[in-house]
């Protein structure tokens, strides 16, 4: 049995290198670079003001006070989406917005609640405050500069991130191709919600759940018809799900019993398994194997198992994929405020709900089989075997659920 770090080297090991293509910055949320983008212009692109107000020179109004205002002559107006030509002469004024070019000649901007205008002479500007050089001015170039690295190989395309993409006037970027992954769902039980249910029938929730996930992790996900435990049927929906998919995702029949086909039927289609069973709780006898270029990973069927051992081996795997330099779950540190406790022998990953205050509790009943923790929970916490941690002892939250 493999422990989970080289389980998880040997997966990402195996998995291909990424494709690039173009993705419209509108698509572009959530995909990876797999190009170092460098600034095509400066940001800001001018010097423009930070504030609604006048643009002056700030020797001009150097002796400005509030008892005694320094008067400059208004000369012209500059709202966002215009420019001014020319040259602004000493003692006087523009009218400036936030986001105005600043004015030629200008070099800051004094704030409008700074000024007063008289009634009689309107032409005129009182200025009632001094400003530095620069003062209320961003600067061409202060934010980015033309040729600096907006993002490199390997990074998450946030909403911040393409902002700034947009910011440098970009349309288009290279990021990693997202796997096509088929979903499959086996077990003679399992009926699909909204159907009746027969006498011994479940309904399956495990295709719904790590479709979910995939979205997040950034895949595309083919769900497939439910598939009964006949050697048969697993071998057919293997090899369909393998046709129109990169890799597939089974869940249920990877453990010992005679109804667990999915091993044999995996090798009968020509696929080669790599591993199987991980020291892990919830999820030991998760399956890896190779068919051709393309990827198995056989999850357990309780759905615990299955969305557990799916975040810990299959998610990196696909960021991996698509190029992410990151690929392990988002993470922090939080303190227990009770204790959890694995008294069995392998790494218990213990669903867990966190709060703002980074406190950590249970999140319910830890059985495989139980879902209503799962719904509880935001977060798991890897227990060591044997072990009880304490509740104030600071530990590692991996992150999911949302
Ligand atoms: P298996 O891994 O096939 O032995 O299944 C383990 C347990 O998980 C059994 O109780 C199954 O009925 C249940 N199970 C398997 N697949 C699913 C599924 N897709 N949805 C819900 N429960 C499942
Ligand atoms: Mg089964």
């Amino acid at each position: 049995m493999l422990e989970l770090e080289e389980a998880l080297a040997r997966i990402l090991a195996t998995v291909p290198a990424p494709v690039s293509e173009t993705v419209s910055l509108s698509a572009a949320h959530g995909r990876i670079s797999t190009a170092r983008i460098a600034a095509p212009i400066d940001l800001p692109i001018f010097d423009n003001s930070a504030m609604d107000g006048y643009a002056v020179r700030a020797a001009n109004v150097a002796p400005a006070r509030a008892d005694a205002p320094v008067r400059l002559r208004l000369r012209g107006r500059v709202a966002a989406g215009e420019s001014f030509t020319g040259e602004m002469a000493d003692d006087t004024c523009i009218r400036v917005f936030t986001g105005s070019p600043l004015p030629s000649g200008a070099d800051a901007v004094v704030m409008q609640e700074d000024t007063r205008v008289e009634a009689e002479r309107s032409e005129d500007i009182l200025v009632m405050e001094a400003v530095k050089p620069w003062e209320n001015v961003r600067l061409r170039g202060e934010d980015i500069k033309q040729g600096s690295v907006l993002a490199k190989v390997g990074d998450q395309l946030t909403a911040g991130r393409i902002s700034l993409l947009a910011a440098s006037g970009l349309a288009q970027i290279k990021a990693g191709r997202q796997p096509v992954i088929g979903l499959l769902a086996t077990g003679s039980e399992l009926r699909e919600p909204g159907e009746a249910l027969g006498p011994g029938k479940i309904y399956e929730s495990n295709r719904i759940g790590l479709s979910a996930l995939l979205r997040h992790a950034g895949a595309d996900s083919r769900i497939f018809p439910l598939v009964p435990d006949t050697a048969k049927d697993v071998r057919e929906a293997l090899e369909l799900a393998f046709k129109q998919c990169d890799a597939v995702v089974t869940s249920g029949g990877v453990s010992v019993g005679e109804m667990d086909f999915i091993k044999s039927a995996f090798e009968a289609v020509g696929g080669k398994l790599e591993f199987w069973r991980v020291a892990v709780k919830p999820g030991r006898p998760f399956v890896f194997g190779r068919y051709g270029e393309k990827l198995l990973f056989g999850l357990p069927g309780n759905p615990v198992s299955a969305l557990v051992t799916f975040l810990l081996l299959v998610r990196p795997a696909l960021r991996r994929w698509q190029g992410a330099a990151d690929v392990s779950l988002p993470a922090h540190s939080g303190v227990l405020a009770e204790a959890l406790a694995n008294p069995g022998p392998r790494r218990h990953f213990i669903r867990v709900k966190v709060d703002a205050d980074g406190k950590v509790f249970s999140a319910g009943v830890q059985a495989s089989h139980v879902l209503s923790s799962l719904a509880e929970a935001n977060g798991l916490v890897d227990v060591p075997p044997g072990t009880t941690l304490m509740a104030g002892t600071t530990v590692r939250v991996l992150r999911w659920g949302d």
